[in-house]
């Protein structure tokens, strides 16, 4: 959400097979097949419960006004409250958000943090607005779906495009509405204002602890390991820089606008710097320039997919040379090709265990925040890598009890979990 960075030329980004909310009720209905629910309770987990999409009337610095689109989707709440982030991109539609929301319920019915899922975005590009203007947006979108969210209700958190600060501002305008502070109302929200400590690296530091554990499951080294990271925001910049600091070689990470590559390792500290300076990894020096496309298909040990959806697809997934796929992103694999991966014996292990990590402390925040009683940092991140390795192992399990693939075997379980609940309280009236 910088806006005082110069807007770099885009790369075109990568052709989906069908969508995400394809895949979504694709892995929804397999799952369905798989434990033979009767059509009646697979329709009632394929659709959201609620869902709301507004109009955002926003003043412009110049006196303009422009009308943006926002959307949040509850998708469950059988479990708990909804959960889930807040997506500022022009990419941004309501089937997106459909899909996130789905992805979530299974994510926390997975890792058994006692949520149900959500997800909000708004159909805008950050980078071509000020930060007051991004301020009032916010507050805009806030007031209005203000009806449906709250501590016990649904949590949003920060996601593409937006983070800490969209999150104070959110909590500033619930609590302001409510007549006094209500930290319980996010998660992501800056330390100062009841954040939790370790939240904002902790989906990052699950993806390598998950990744950590690929590796050695499929007997390779990650000190003599090489990775490939997609995305260089919240989620990948730090996974490639715990990756490094675990030993792997990182040979080659991207963003938006272009990707680099430097055979004997990338100095990611030295990196993020330069990120954090240009605005992209794009012009590191020392690192040779390659094309985002390029970077899927390098022999790399581990892929991290950590920025959009669909971008390992039918086309481009039979010349992944990676041996383990871990999902930093939310949906970057599509169902054609899971197949393939799956084909090629490429261990693929799903979003909703791989960037769980970040729910996981929200929950943490979220317990802490309604409880105002601070943990050390040391207590969330032991906290945070037991609730990871624990759910791995189980995931393991499952899929080897059943046969089946880690996505499968990780919907399936998730998919019963929230049955089991919806079921056991009974359908009203
Ligand atoms: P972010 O906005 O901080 O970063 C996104 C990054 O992806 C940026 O570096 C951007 O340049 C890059 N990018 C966008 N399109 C790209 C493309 N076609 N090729 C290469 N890079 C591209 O977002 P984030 O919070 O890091 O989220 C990334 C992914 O992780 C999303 O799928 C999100 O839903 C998921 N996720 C995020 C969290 C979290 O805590 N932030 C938690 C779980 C999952």
């Amino acid at each position: 959400m910088t806006t005082n960075v110069p807007l770099l030329q885009e790369t075109g980004s990568t052709a989906r097979d069908e969508g995400p909310l394809a895949d979504a009720q694709a892995q929804l209905a397999a799952a369905v097949a798989t434990l033979g629910y009767e059509p009646g309770l697979h329709e009632l987990l394929a659709r959201p419960r609620r869902e709301m999409t507004v109009s955002i009337p926003l003043r412009r610095d110049d006196g303009s006004v422009e009308v943006l689109t926002g959307h949040r989707v509850q998708h469950n709440f059988s479990r708990g409250p909804a959960k889930g982030g807040v997506r500022y991109s022009p990419r941004v539609s309501l089937d997106e958000v459909r899909a996130l929301a789905m992805w979530m319920t299974w994510k926390c019915a997975l890792l058994d943090v006692p949520y149900g899922g959500a997800k909000g975005g708004i159909t805008v590009d950050p980078r071509r607005y000020t930060r007051p203007e991004i301020e009032r947006l916010t507050r805009r979108y806030t007031s209005e779906i203000l009806p449906i969210i709250g501590p016990d209700k649904d949590v949003p958190a920060p996601d593409i495009g937006t983070d800490e600060q969209t999150m104070a501002w959110m909590m500033d305008t619930y609590s302001v509405s409510s007549g006094y502070t209500v930290p319980g109302v996010v998660t992501g929200k800056p330390v100062a204002l009841g954040g939790s400590l370790g939240r904002a690296s902790a989906t990052s530091a699950g993806v390598v602890h998950i990744a950590l554990a690929a590796l050695e499951h499929r007997g390779i080294t990650a000190t003599r390991s090489t990775a490939a990271v997609q995305g260089f925001g919240k989620v990948g910049a730090d996974a490639a820089l715990f990756l490094a600091e675990a030993g792997v070689r990182v040979v080659a990470v991207s963003d938006q606008y272009g990707a680099v590559h430097q055979q004997d390792g990338l100095n990611i500290h030295t990196l993020q710097q330069h990120a954090a300076a240009t605005g992209s990894v794009v012009g590191f020096p020392g690192a040779e320039a390659i094309s985002g496309e390029e970077l899927l298909t390098l022999d790399v040990d581990l892929l991290v997919p950590a920025a959009v959806e669909g971008v390992l697809t039918g086309a481009n997934s039979r010349d992944v040379r990676a041996r383990v796929i871990v999902e930093g992103a939310n949906g970057p694999t599509t169902a054609e090709a899971d197949r393939i991966l799956a084909d090629r014996d490429v261990l693929v292990v799903p979003d909703i265990l791989a960037n769980a990590g970040g729910v996981i402390v929200s929950y943490f925040e979220w317990v802490q925040s309604n409880q105002a009683y601070w943990w050390s940092r040391q207590e969330v991140d032991d906290r945070l890598a037991r609730r990871m390795h624990t759910a791995w192992h189980h995931l393991l399990d499952a899929a080897a009890a059943r046969g089946l693939t880690l996505r499968e075997a990780a919907t399936v379980t998730a998919v019963e979990r929230v049955a089991d609940a919806h079921r056991t309280r009974g359908l009203y009236p």
